[in-house]
């Protein structure tokens, strides 16, 4: 096999020592590591065309790769395939400020490109955790969302064009600098979210907007959930509309005082919200501020970050919750689930229920502007044994809890493999054959991530 992918590829472009190989075997989710036969690093676009040819002739399994940050498995190969490494193909081939778009290459982190199109007073307001690391096609694929999206979208809201190559290795082109475009299939829209199972992207072009000049944070404190669900509820239905409203439980904010030593000027109470609001004038916001804030009288504690360093440690307070969990914790996994905004206080509730005495506990915190809830099942006292054993069985009591409020098992991670077996339970058989046959039109010999989402 080597051999003949080396007839095709440079050797320059080919890892297949083991230990090359090593980092090329996970992803950021608990599944198990694999080892590919090879890694391969696409250069240019035809490199991916070539690839694939081979790959079909010789039925090998392709897994594409960006930085291989996905939380739910996306990137792991096959045993028997090779991952199509895109890291090299990092190439912004145009900032154009007349049209506000940016074309790229697929293997660009996003904050690079961020950076690059600040330059030319363009933003791409995205802002997953791990933007310091991701690639522009692993986000397109995986569609991820962060904070903002609240305000400011999904990564899918702002591709407008993908160039590409199908599994067979026959190539594609849809949209382009085009804001309307309503001829044929919207066939991008399938390929966003699709994981690396439908299509190779070896060039995007995304839309930017103007950045905004400021930015103030609130942090909110309320005895209960609810009265924090109920403020975001009602701020939505105001003419104020927050970039960001997170909330996390006291448990949250108790293991970053214990793991990281960050500590915020609250009380002890049991619900956090912290929001923030962007434009161009900060008294303007500082007004709004006022506005959402007078006559609450579920509320608490409010502090306004009206100053970069204030905003920064608070968002540092956030950002680091998913880490000291662990910190805190012998062992743990996440659930990225979304439910509908009005049922988030029930999914709450019930989500503290499942709890296991002192052996498991059920920590949720995320966004609560839309719903995605990420649920952190911890082990703080089994043994690693009975936890390998269990932690299966209490995720399967978390989706339960999901599809009993209405949600979806995954808001931005993905099915990958880890989620997989809930598949069944989300969608309808005829849903899941429509699914596949897609995938076969678009893989006819499925080469591509052939192991995930079914
Ligand atoms: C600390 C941390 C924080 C995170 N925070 C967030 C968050 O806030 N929001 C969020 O949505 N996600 C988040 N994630 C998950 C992850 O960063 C995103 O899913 C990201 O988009 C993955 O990008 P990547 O380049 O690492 O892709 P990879 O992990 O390499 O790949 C992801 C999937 O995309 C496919 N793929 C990659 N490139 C291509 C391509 N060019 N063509 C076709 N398929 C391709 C792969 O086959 C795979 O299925 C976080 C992850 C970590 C580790």
């Amino acid at each position: 096999m080597l051999d003949s992918l080396r007839s095709i590829i440079p050797s320059s472009q080919i890892l297949s020592k083991k230990d090359d190989l090593t980092y090329y075997t996970k992803d950021f989710s608990y599944a198990p590591s694999v080892f590919p036969k090879a890694v391969v690093f696409a250069e240019k676009s035809n490199d991916v065309g070539i690839v694939l040819k081979w790959a079909n002739a010789n039925k090998i399994p392709v897994t594409v790769r960006g930085a291989g940050t996905g939380k739910s498995g996306g990137s792991i190969p096959l045993p028997n395939g090779i991952v199509l490494s895109m890291e090299r193909m990092t190439t912004i081939k145009e900032i154009d400020t007349k049209n506000k778009m940016v074309v790229t290459e697929p293997g660009v982190i996003l904050k690079d490109l961020q950076a690059k199109c600040l330059k030319e007073e363009l933003w791409i307001p995205l802002d997953p955790s791990s933007l310091d690391k991701c690639t522009i096609g692993g986000m397109v694929t995986e569609n991820a969302g962060g904070p903002r999206a609240l305000k400011y979208g999904v990564t899918g809201d702002y591709v407008y064009g993908m160039q590409g190559f199908f599994g067979d290795g026959s190539p594609f082109k849809f949209g382009g600098k085009l804001y309307k475009d309503v001829a044929g299939y919207d066939l991008k829209r399938l390929l966003i979210g699709s994981e690396g199972t439908l299509g190779v992207l070896t060039e995007i072009t995304l839309k930017c907007i103007l950045p905004v000049k400021e930015e103030i944070g609130i942090w909110l404190t309320f005895e209960t959930l609810e009265d924090g669900v109920s403020f975001v509820r009602e701020i939505a239905r105001s003419n104020v509309q927050p970039a960001t409203a997170e909330f996390m439980q006291k448990e949250c904010i108790e293991a970053v005082a214990n793991h990281c030593n960050l500590h915020g000027d609250w009380g002890d109470e049991n619900s956090h919200v912290f929001i923030t609001l962007d434009g161009n004038n900060k008294s303007d916001l500082l007004e709004q501020a006022q506005k959402i804030t007078a006559n609450q009288a579920n509320l608490s504690n409010v502090i306004i970050a009206n100053d970069t360093e204030t905003l920064e440690k608070l968002w540092k307070i956030r950002r680091e919750i998913s880490e000291s969990l662990s910190g805190v914790s012998k062992h743990k996994v996440s659930e990225d689930i979304t439910v509908p905004p009005h049922a988030i206080s029930e999914f709450m509730s019930k989500l503290s229920d499942l709890d296991k005495g002192s052996l498991y506990s059920f920590i949720g915190y995320g966004h609560l502007g839309d719903g995605n809830i990420h649920v952190n099942i911890l082990n703080t006292s089994q043994d690693e044994v009975n936890w390998e054993k269990d932690f299966p069985k209490l995720i399967d009591e978390v989706m339960t809890l999901c599809l009993s409020c209405g949600g979806t098992p995954t808001g931005e991670h993905g099915i990958g493999l880890t989620k997989k077996s809930y598949v069944t339970a989300f969608f309808q058989t005829h849903e899941i054959d429509l699914m596949k046959k897609i995938k076969k039109l678009f893989d006819p010999s499925n080469i591509l991530n052939p192991n995930k989402i079914f």
